[in-house]
Parts: C-alpha cells; sequence; structure tokens
C-alpha cells in the first residue's frame, strides 16, 4: 500500500464512500495516469462532472484528484481538488472559435519550488530572468535560480553578483554537471515529499539535470511524431519524476511551451514582488502622480543618477508592469468565456495539440 502522503498529499476533503485520493502523474490524451495507495492506475474524466454545466478545470500533471477506482478498467476521475499552485497557458486551439477561441489549460499544478534555470554561457540574461521570476511569484510557488554550465562560465562570480542584484532573497545556485559543481546545494529544495518544476529555455540543462538527479537517463529519447510532424514529443512517459530523494520534479511538454502571459492571475502583484526595489522608490516622488520622466523631485530619476536602479531595470519594470495589465485586460474577456467553452471543447482536438511543442512566444 502507497501513502499518498509521500506524493506530497494533504487531506483538505474527506473523500466519499469507494472514492480515493489520487495524483496524476502523466495526461496521455484523453487518458491520465495516477498513483494511489494501490499502485498506478489509469482513468478518464467523468463526463458529467468535466463537461457539464459547470465544469471542473481539467486535472494537469501534479493535480490531486479523487476518483472512483475501477479494477481492471479505467478509473473514473471524479474531482479536481484545489491547487495550491499552478502553471496554465491559453490555449488558442482549445476553444471553439465561434465562442471565444482561448481555453485556459493548467500544464503544472502542486509545486512548491520552481528551479529558474539559465545557463552561464550564452544564454545568461538578467531581464529574462525577471520575467521568469514574476511568472514564478504569480503560480503561487517559491522560485530558486539554478545558473547552469558553471563549468563554462568566463566570469561566475560576476554573473552571480549580476542575478543576486535583481533577485533579492531568492536562493542562487550555480551547478555543472559536467564538474558536479552545486548539486549538493540542491537537496535543500528537493526533500521528501516536494515536488519542484524546472523553467527555462531550450538547451539550458533541463533533461541533463533531471538524468543527474535520477541517476538515469529519463529524458534523452525524443521522436517525431507519426501522425504528423509538427509534433517532437519525449517517448517517455512518465511527467512527474520521483527522484532517489524522495522528491519529484515535473517536466511536461507544456511546460516547455509556457507563454509568458497565459498565467496572468494577480500578474501585476506579481511583478511588484520582484522589483520591490523599484516600488519602494515610487511612493517617494515629490509628486503623487509622478511619472518618471523628468518631473522635479523624482525619486526614480534620482535612483537611476545615483545608480541604485539601472536604467535597464526600470524599463524592465515599466515593460512588464504595462505587459501584466494588458495581459489582465485579454484575460478577463477571455475568462468569462473559457468556463463556458470548456464544456463544448473539442475534445481529441484539444488533447492533441496540448501534446504537442509549439511556442506562442520566443524569449
Ligand atoms: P534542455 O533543452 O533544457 O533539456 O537542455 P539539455 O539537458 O538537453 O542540454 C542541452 C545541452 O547542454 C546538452 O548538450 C548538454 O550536454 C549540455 N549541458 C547541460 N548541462 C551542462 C553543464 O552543466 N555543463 C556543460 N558544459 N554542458 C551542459
Ligand atoms: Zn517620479
Amino acid at each position: 500500500m502507497i501513502d499518498l502522503k509521500q506524493y506530497g498529499y494533504t487531506e483538505t476533503e474527506k473523500p466519499g464512500e469507494r472514492t480515493l485520493p489520487a495524483r496524476i502523474t502523466a495526461v496521455h490524451r484523453e487518458r491520465y495516469e495516477l498513483i494511489c495507495q494501490d499502485g498506478t492506475l489509469h482513468g478518464k474524466l467523468k463526463t458529467s462532472v468535466y463537461y457539464g454545466r459547470e465544469p471542473h478545470p481539467f486535472p494537469t500533471v501534479g493535480d490531486y484528484v479523487f476518483i472512483n477506482a475501477v479494477e481492471g478498467g479505467d478509473s473514473q476521475i471524479v474531482k479536481t481538488l484545489p491547487r495550491r499552485s499552478y502553471f496554465s497557458r491559453l490555449d488558442p486551439y482549445g476553444g471553439d472559435r465561434e465562442h471565444g477561441g482561448y481555453l485556459e489549460q493548467a500544464v503544472a499544478a502542486n509545486f512548491d519550488t520552481v528551479f529558474i534555470m539559465q545557463s552561464l554561457n550564452q544564454n545568461f540574461n538578467l531581464r529574462r530572468l525577471e520575467r521568469y521570476l514574476t511568472m514564478t511569484w504569480q503560480s503561487g510557488a517559491v522560485p530558486v535560480i539554478i545558473l547552469t554550465k558553471a563549468d563554462l562560465s568566463e566570469d561566475l562570480y560576476r554573473q552571480i553578483g549580476e542575478a543576486e542584484a535583481i533577485a533579492a532573497g531568492v536562493d542562487i545556485i550555480a551547478t555543472s554537471i559536467k564538474s558536479g559543481e552545486g548539486l549538493d546545494s540542491l537537496t535543500k529544495h528537493l526533500q521528501p515529499g516536494k515536488t519542484c518544476v524546472f523553467m527555462g529555455s531550450s538547451g539550458v540543462g533541463k533533461s541533463s539535470l533531471l538524468n543527474t538527479l535520477m541517476g538515469e537517463d529519463v529524458m534523452t529519447v525524443k521522436e517525431i511524431r507519426e501522425d504528423d510532424a509538427r509534433g517532437r514529443h519525449t517517448t517517455t512517459h512518465r511527467q512527474l519524476f520521483k527522484l532517489p530523494s524522495g522528491a519529484f520534479v515535473i517536466d511536461t511538454p507544456g511546460m516547455r511551451e509556457l507563454g509568458i502571459w497565459d498565467n496572468n492571475d494577480g500578474l501585476t502583484e506579481a511583478v511588484s514582488e520582484v522589483f520591490t526595489d523599484i516600488e519602494e522608490q515610487l511612493g517617494m516622488c515629490k509628486f503623487s502622480d509622478c511619472k518618471h520622466e523628468s518631473e522635479p523631485g523624482c525619486a526614480v530619476n534620482a535612483a537611476i543618477k545615483s545608480g541604485d536602479i539601472t536604467q535597464k531595470r526600470w524599463d524592465s519594470y515599466m515593460k512588464l508592469k504595462r505587459e501584466a495589465l494588458y495581459a489582465e485586460n485579454k484575460r478577463e474577456a477571455i475568462r468569462k468565456k473559457s468556463a463556458k467553452n470548456q464544456g463544448i471543447a473539442i475534445w481529441s482536438k484539444r488533447q492533441r495539440l496540448a501534446d504537442e511543442t509549439y511556442r506562442k512566444e520566443t524569449w
């Protein structure tokens, strides 16, 4: 018998009779892979719950759900339990176009930390780091910055210093899977029952790190889908990986394609969280309606002049604020339609597209 607590589960509501809590370990089209007290099972969504008048959010990898276990067949997923954190994206193919198009789709749920990964060679980019930090705070989890390929860095301490300057209070760990550097420092974030997701652009070393932590190659084989050449996906079926340490790593195709502002509930607040140094200055300007352009007594301009805030960081802040506002407005319109659309989403198409690799934005 498996104790689901080892999978990070805490009971927040009693399951009904003949109902079991379970965690989603993989999503394949309309079929879900689950772990529950009896081991690994497969499940399908209960139609009346997920396609009814007030549909539950579709479960994703990492979700805790209630199931009615069926022996020798697919179990029935009857409820998605509230999430403590999640990433989602707006799937432009998910909804019925005539009814608004987009459908919100969670791609990972119930993780404690986000490993924000950037490589110390060509990929190192502070502005992108600020974006990732914003997304992470907004997801409900805690960020940890992993600077990969430390063995290739030409100026490690300068780069760490630059990251520290824009991410006060965030743990920053430089790693190398070649030299083994920094890997020990990851253990405190990989405690038993805790779940982590890897975020970072292609090539930063997510698969390599996962393989290293797993102690075996779980993320190497990639193949072209035979039914259409658009999608590349891994042959590995698992998407929630249990590390030897007892911690979990979520690695889903969806995570790798996450649009920057797809999940934008509370986004402006998250931007504020990342730029507390700047927001502290905002209240100090002489005029309360200061535009921070060339007004006298502008605290922001003074901070930029004195070098407390760099011009680039200020520009980055303004840009993210504007984008967040735009995204939230757009989101509000979509949100109203989204719940309605779920019930009429074209199921197989949605699932097929969800598996595929497409990016709405490259960053
Ligand atoms: P992903 O796309 O984020 O999953 O990145 P991969 O794990 O596939 O790694 C991309 C490339 O970076 C591969 O050629 C890896 O061998 C290389 N790589 C990953 N980690 C390190 C590292 O710590 N040091 C060096 N030198 N190369 C690395
Ligand atoms: Zn000002």
